[in-house]
């Protein structure tokens, strides 16, 4: 039978519109059972992560349960807070009043969610739209369909589902959502379908949060601790789901002469982490799917880089493994260099000085995060004050996108809006400005007729 999405989004509407989505109470109760859903099957959770991506119990743990449980718990402790309506200064115009900013829900939500971690990235934004008092609608990946299923399972059995709903699907279910009007869109995923989704989304004057990817450069300095930052690479890239991560590192730029030393130190941290057979490392997770695994092989068996390989390279169809693999000195119009790469694979470019490189990244698309390896204080404030991305780290990878107290979103082509911990809560409510006054205050002035004598006391 087709989907009857009108009917989902007039239940939503009959839902919020009875205004219990707005009560504190309801809101917390979501919470709750948020996080009892994740403790009662955190097992059901990690299965689904191995099945859809081979994710290690302890990657599944650390960056999707533990993700979500901290921003559900964030919530719950902060909403009192957030909604509090916001003082805001008066002018002599209106004197004497007061006003304030009031934090108002927008309605019903669509969230299109992706497959790389999709069980945090889904969650994380149900819980902004229910933070702000909204009724919601979960669109899994079919990429990562045994989450999505778990989804389906467990968000009718746990939340209410009168204000709370997900929708399973591919592209036509995706497309038949699209169709109908929503109050706000938050889509996680490519920049191609972002922009079909900004475009059915600009019929209904609807708002949308895009979260989309790009390819994140690392600047590598030579006067680092070189093991430390080796091991923050690794981390940032093969234990972020062997690389399939949207703020993973994508290709690093170093000086000529520190790049054989930053590969050995990479290639000696790997063989610790993984060992000397790593597609046999339980450790690593396996590439989404085979079109992916397909599009990831053929990256490094381009003619124009499979000379380049220095470390890796092994892969295994089978098991749809494909080892760390660490490519110097590719050409700047490899394929390589211009998709984001989203898998295994890190190139290495170099240049003479290590300044150069803000040339090599303010001359592409801004990235969704940026990142820099150094002690130089002058670098990190040219690195803070000219690269535009949607976030940069100093000395890390990755890392700022856990920080509950810091906006994630893209800027440019790797995205608009933003969100998590409050900034979820903003990015799915209306700031209505109230202004309040008495009675008196009233200036003859303000009122016809405008003889010359009132535009003098004004
Ligand atoms: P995708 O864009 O193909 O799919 C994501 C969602 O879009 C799915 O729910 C899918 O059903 C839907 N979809 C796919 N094609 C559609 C169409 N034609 N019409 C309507 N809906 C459609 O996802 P992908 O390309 O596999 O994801 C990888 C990309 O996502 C990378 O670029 C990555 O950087 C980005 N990403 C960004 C973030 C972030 O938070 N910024 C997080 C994860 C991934």
């Amino acid at each position: 039978m087709a989907l009857d999405t009108a009917a989902v989004v007039a239940e939503l509407r009959e839902t919020f519109a009875s205004g219990k989505t707005k009560s504190y109470e309801w809101r917390v109760s979501q919470f709750k059972a948020i996080v009892k859903l994740t403790d009662e099957h955190e097992k059901d959770i990690i299965e689904a992560l191995r099945s859809d991506l081979n994710k290690p119990e302890h990657e599944a743990f650390v960056h999707e349960i533990s993700g979500v449980k901290s921003s559900a718990k964030l919530a719950m402790k902060e909403l009192r807070r957030w909604m509090t309506p916001e003082k805001a200064k008066t002018s002599l115009t209106t004197f004497p009043s007061s006003a304030e900013i009031v934090s108002e829900p927008l309605g019903v939500i669509l969230v299109i969610s992706t497959w790389n971690y999709p069980f945090l990235l889904s969650f994380e934004a149900v819980i902004g739209a229910i933070a702000a008092g909204n009724t919601v609608v979960l669109k899994p990946s079919e990429i990562a369909p045994a989450m999505s299923s778990l989804f389906s399972k467990l968000l009718g059995e746990y939340m209410d589902s009168s204000a709370v709903k997900v929708v399973e699907g591919a592209v036509p279910e995706t497309t038949a959502l699209l169709e109908q009007k929503w109050d706000k869109i938050i889509y996680t995923g490519s920049c191609k379908v972002g922009r079909i989704v900004a475009a059915a989304a600009a019929k209904h004057l609807t708002p949308v949060i895009l979260e989309l990817g790009g390819k994140c450069p690392v600047i590598v300095d030579t006067n680092i601790n070189l093991k430390v930052a080796a091991r923050r690479l690794i981390s940032g890239k093969w234990g972020c789901n062997s690389g399939q991560t949207c703020v993973s590192p994508d290709y690093i730029i170093t000086t000529k002469e520190f790049a054989p030393k930053l590969v050995d130190a990479l290639a000696r941290e790997l063989e610790k982490f993984y060992g000397k057979e790593p597609l046999k490392s339980p450790d690593l997770s396996r590439i989404v799917n085979s079109s992916h695994f397909n599009r990831l092989t053929q990256l490094m068996d381009d003619k124009k880089v499979s000379g380049k390989i220095v470390h890796g390279g092994q892969r295994d169809k089978s098991n749809l493994k494909i080892a760390p693999t660490i490519l110097l000195d590719v050409p700047a119009d490899s394929l390589i260099m211009n998709e984001e790469i989203f898998g295994p694979l890190l190139p290495i470019i170099t240049v003479d000085k290590v300044d150069e490189g803000f040339n090599v990244i303010k001359a592409r698309e801004k990235p969704l995060a940026a990142y820099l390896f150094t002690n130089d204080k002058m670098l990190k404030e040219e690195f803070i004050g000219s690269v535009s991305a949607g976030g940069l780290s100093i000395n890390e990878t990755t890392l700022h996108c856990t920080i509950l107290t810091l906006p994630f979103g893209g800027v440019g082509e790797s995205g608009m809006g933003s969100y998590h911990g409050k900034y979820s809560f903003d990015a799915f409510s209306h700031k209505k400005p109230v202004l309040q006054r008495s009675f008196a205050g009233e200036t003859a002035a303000r009122y016809p007729p405008y003889t010359p004598e009132k535009l003098r006391f004004l």
